[in-house]
């Protein structure tokens, strides 16, 4: 009998888990609530990896990563980002895929330009999933919760593709469900992201850290019925951001190139924008970059948008784009629970306050392989490899009637709406004491609802998930009593070291439904 390992989400994080602990010999099973790798938001990805190389030193990337963090990051996830991510790069082309270096960073380049490069990188990973016949690919699972034993993990609970109930058991088990973009009325990110894993954690009594600290990007289209997408950077130097004065918005804050800022400045990027947007509209003026250039990437991506940008400037907004924050781990991913181990965007520490350019998809690569690798060393009396086990068969079809006064369309739109204004850019004392009375009462709400199909099932656990990371990030940025990174609050605005270089910790109560918080120094 071989070490059984569950992974739980197939973006980058998961994906290279599965491999990393398929490679040390553990029978794996990666399940996702979709298809491998097509719901992720690695899919929808620059493929832009920050990482050392021969121009780029490790205490220049340990430095730079620190310091746009505002210095809340855990600095042994940075130090070994740092070290590892070379060999993660190596590892990467060794699965097909292309990437190269391209100034200081690291990126993936479609064959076809107007192939998104984060779907190349997900094919490619995917590829080589499967060719390993030791790692089983389970679709359309919904995981709703981590069993636990004797204070060991044991596995996973779900539903799956017909609405049956199944358990699923191993030695260990890897977390890599993503962040929760999609719970804002304004993101960039896949529909379904939604803070599943952080529920998941907190159910299990796992503490969550620094979920206040939620990334904006600057710059992404607004315009009435065009998609929610970002401009990805590099920015061509003939497009300028002006608002609707006409004021070029780069000059009037002083942030210098636009890629730059796009990369490294988000914070003050986003928070200057979203003022900008409050007095008017904030546009991209593409109008002066030649006809050729739309040929290349990134351009030729943003091209694919219905829109005349020979003679139109395209509205752009800030919109929620990544979680800095998530559930603790250490630099060797193991969680608080035996046996749970997790990686990617779903986990806190390597970014601190804020993230810079490039850091996620190293996160994923770096320590989805090191999740993975340590995961199939685990075990607990003796492997027990992955067993599975339906509890109760599904029917495929509609079992109950819903019973809520709303639709859970209705519920949904509610809680992005909260999100954002409460949880937003720009937060405040008032704000956020009224974000929570409102999430408790569409808590209230979802409870009373019975779900009538699969369909339900799964989106009440979304909008669930959704509820409870609402409640984690207003709670965590209710107590913060400054501005430090992507987190600004309008009634606290400097950031304040003497009092604050510390990291939030919240713990869920399930019986009060509610987090309490408490801060440690870095
Ligand atoms: C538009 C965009 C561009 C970006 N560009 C870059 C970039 O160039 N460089 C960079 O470093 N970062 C970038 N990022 C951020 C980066 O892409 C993400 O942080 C990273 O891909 C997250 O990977 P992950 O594996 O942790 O999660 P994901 O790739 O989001 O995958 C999570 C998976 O878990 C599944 N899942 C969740 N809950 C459940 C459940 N309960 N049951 C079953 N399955 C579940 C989801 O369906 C999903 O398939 C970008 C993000 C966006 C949105």
């Amino acid at each position: 009998m071989k070490n059984g390992v569950i992974v739980v989400g197939a973006g980058l994080a998961g994906m290279m888990a599965a491999i990393a602990a398929a490679d040390e010999g553990a029978e794996v099973t990666l399940v996702d609530r979709g298809a491998i790798g097509l719901g992720t938001n690695t899919a929808m990805s620059n493929a832009v990896f920050a990482g050392v190389s021969d121009s780029y030193g490790v205490q220049e990337y340990v430095r730079e990563t620190m310091e746009i963090g505002r210095f809340l990051n855990n600095r042994k996830k940075v130090e070994t980002a740092a070290e590892k991510s070379r060999e993660a790069v190596a590892l990467l082309k060794s699965l097909g895929v292309p990437v190269g270096l391209v100034g200081t960073l690291y990126q993936v380049r479609s064959p076809d330009p107007r192939v998104i490069s984060g779907v190349t990188l997900v094919r490619r990973v995917a590829e080589a999933i499967g060719s390993r016949p030791s790692i089983r690919v389970i679709r359309d699972l919904y995981v709703t919760g981590i069993v636990k034993r004797d204070g060991v993990v044991e596995g996973i609970e779900g539903v799956d593709s017909r609405g049956g109930s199944i358990v699923c058991r191993a030695d260990a088990v890897v977390l890599a469900t993503g962040g929760a973009g999609a719970m804002y009325l304004r993101n960039d990110n896949q529909k379904y992201i939604m803070g599943q894993g952080y529920h998941l954690a907190a159910a299990v009594g796992l503490p969550l850290l620094d979920m206040e600290f939620v990334q904006f990007f600057p710059v992404v289209v607004s315009g009435e019925g065009l998609p929610a997408t970002i401009v990805y950077p590099p920015v061509h130097e003939a497009i300028r951001l002006v608002n609707s004065a006409g004021e070029d918005l780069a000059v009037k804050y002083g942030l210098g190139s636009l890629t730059d800022a796009v990369m490294k400045k988000r914070d003050e990027l986003s928070i200057e924008l979203y003022r900008e947007t409050r007095k008017g509209t904030v546009f991209l003026d593409c109008r002066k970059v030649p006809g050729e250039a739309w040929n290349e990437h990134p351009l030729s991506i943003l091209k694919l948008i219905k829109h005349d940008f020979a003679t139109r400037p395209l509205p752009v907004a800030p919109a929620v784009h990544f979680m800095m924050g998530g559930v603790m781990t250490d630099d060797t991913c193991r969680s608080g629970l035996p046996g749970l181990f997790a990686c990617g965007e779903v986990t806190w520490g390597l970014h601190g306050a804020n993230r810079r350019g490039g850091n996620a998809l190293m996160e994923c690569a770096v320590f989805g392989t090191l999740a993975g690798r340590n995961a199939a060393r685990f075990n607990e009396g003796g492997p027990k490899g992955v067993k599975m086990e339906t509890v109760k068969p599904g029917t495929g079809g509609t079992v109950a009637p819903g019973g809520s006064r709303r639709s859970l369309g209705d519920i949904k739109g509610e809680i992005r709406q909260m999100a954002w204004d409460y949880a937003g850019v720009i937060r405040s004392a008032e704000g956020l004491t009224k974000g929570l009375e409102a999430a408790r009462e569409v808590h209230r709400e979802l409870d009373g609802f019975v779900p009538g199909s699969r369909r339900e099932t799964c989106a009440k656990g979304d909008l669930t998930a959704a509820v409870v990371t609402l409640k984690a990030i207003l709670t965590a940025s209710l107590a913060r009593r400054e501005s430090r990174g992507s987190f600004f609050r309008d009634d606290h605005p400097g950031e304040d070291d003497a009092g604050w270089k510390k990291n939030s910790s919240l713990t869920y109560d399930p019986v009060e439904r509610a987090f309490a918080v408490t801060h440690v120094a870095v």
